[in-house]
């Protein structure tokens, strides 16, 4: 068996796409989205984060703002940027890119963006909705791993997921949509013993755990449905996964490549959200 590739540049392309109606809509109502992007530090892949965000706005027709602090900013001035980006009505989303550098209380920055423009669903608020089952916004890596579900057919409902990483702005997240979608969800993390039986029950296997590879063939039962959060740079530069796609290809029935799967999803998830957000306020 060769597994189908759930291919995030094609599937983004085409959920963009759908984009230019609303952007048109807003923009019938004297209305352009706007999202505003805050990083701190030099830390290169998130820089590159960044770029590409920024860089799918103009493509999108959404109006994109950036700011960059140095990593040795003080927290003060990052704060009252957020404040000053609240009260600003062009802008519709606020995304500060994570991590922060360790002298911030990155909790504490996320809780200062307005609930109403919390466009990566990471505020207390956005994450007890999301629990509840009536998100406010929904975080975008799970968003966009949900999207390959939906636009494959490939049906949650009765199924086992196993998602290996419990971080809250994919693990967490990630588990609680499968659990509404009506899988039976398992969390695996470094506590985890046996993790490879915990994989091997998985009929949709979820890695996000910032290791390359580490999910072997042999970890995936035959016509699972594999998705690949990770991305993992390796010291010859190139960028995989935390699933070993080439031999992982051979017994899954899905899966998402790394580059070009949750990557671009993740994104496009991102200008969707901003869109909303821009909607929302238009009808506020
Ligand atoms: P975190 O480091 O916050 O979380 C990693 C999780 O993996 C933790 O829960 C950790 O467990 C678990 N873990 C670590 N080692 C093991 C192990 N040996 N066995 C089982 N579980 C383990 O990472 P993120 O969730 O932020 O990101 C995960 C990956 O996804 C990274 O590669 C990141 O770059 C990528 N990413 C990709 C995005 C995209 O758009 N494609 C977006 C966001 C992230 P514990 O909690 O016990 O420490």
């Amino acid at each position: 068996m060769t597994a189908q590739i759930l291919d995030g540049n094609a599937l983004g392309q085409k959920l963009r796409a759908g984009f230019k109606f609303k952007t048109d809509e807003l923009a019938a109502h004297g209305v352009r989205p706007g999202l505003a992007v805050i990083l701190v530090g030099e830390d290169a892949a998130s820089q590159v984060y960044v770029r590409n965000k920024v860089n799918a706005c103009a493509q999108a027709g959404i109006h994109s703002e950036k700011y960059l602090f140095a990593s040795d900013v003080a927290p003060q001035e990052v704060f009252d940027k957020i404040a000053e980006l609240n009260a600003d009505p062009k802008i519709h989303g606020i995304l500060v890119q994570l991590p922060l550098p360790k002298h911030f209380d990155a909790e504490a920055v996320l809780e200062a963006i307005a609930a109403e423009k919390d466009v990566d669903g990471f505020r207390a608020e956005n994450v007890g909705a999301l629990m509840q089952g009536h998100p406010c916004f929904i975080p975008c890596t799970p968003y966009g791993a949900m999207k390959f579900f939906e636009d494959a057919g490939i049906r949650l409902k009765g199924k086992e997921a196993v998602v290996v990483g419990r971080s809250n702005i994919v693990g967490k997240p990630m588990a609680m949509l499968l659990m509404h979608a009506g899988a039976t969800v398992t969390v695996c993390h470094s506590q985890t013993q046996d993790l490879k039986a915990h994989c091997l029950r998985a009929d949709i296997l979820v890695a996000a755990i910032g290791r390359p590879k580490m999910i072997t063939a042999d970890m995936v039962k035959p016509g699972a449905v594999v998705i690949d959060v990770g991305i993992n740079r390796l010291p010859d530069g190139k960028l995989c996964g935390d699933v070993d796609f080439e031999s992982a290809k051979h017994v899954a029935s899905f899966i998402t490549p790394v580059p070009g799967g949750v990557g671009p999803m993740t994104i496009t998830m991102l200008l969707a959200n901003t869109l909303e957000s821009a909607e929302r306020a238009l009808t506020a």
